[in-house]
């Protein structure tokens, strides 16, 4: 369940070091070594998986429980004012290491972070039938 050259699955193995904050049997959590800010934290399952699309359910039913604990203790440490919990699937959503992980990133008011879109303006009747089409592939 580890994948040969993959940068996190060899440091969720301790072959190369980190600093890390939080450690348990199905995961790691490192501080960032490019942070958007300091105390920026990727939470990591040590069984590889390329991304949310294909990890397995029951380490995806684990993960939001170590995302929110690793979260309450960076929002505490870093005295910060908000947190943002990103998550990048595939190269067009800004995924860079292709081993599933969680960005637990603090925010300041008026901070200079950049985590956004332009909200769109949905055509009459799109909504409904984009619904459809994804409660389709859900039955
Ligand atoms: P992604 O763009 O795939 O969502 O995020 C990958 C993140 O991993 C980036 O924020 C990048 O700074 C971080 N990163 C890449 N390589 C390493 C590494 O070797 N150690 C640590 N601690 N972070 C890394
Ligand atoms: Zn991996």
């Amino acid at each position: 369940m580890k994948k040969e050259n993959c940068i996190f699955c060899r440091i969720a193995s301790g072959e190369i070091p980190s600093a890390t904050v939080y450690e348990d049997e199905d995961f790691k959590a490192i501080l960032d070594l490019g942070p958007a800010a300091p105390g920026h934290t990727l939470v990591i399952p040590k069984n590889h998986s390329d991304n949310l699309l294909c990890v397995d359910s029951d380490t995806a039913a684990k993960a939001l429980g170590v995302i929110a604990k690793v979260a309450k203790a960076v929002k505490e440490a870093m005295g910060c004012d908000g947190i943002n919990v990103v998550q990048n699937n595939g190269e067009a959503a800004g995924q860079t290491v292709m081993h599933l992980h969680f960005h637990i990133i603090p925010r300041y008011n008026n901070d200079k972070v950049q985590i956004g879109w332009e909200p769109g303006k949905p055509a009459d009747g799109e909504l409904e039938n984009t619904a459809s089409l994804i409660r389709d592939r859900l039955r």
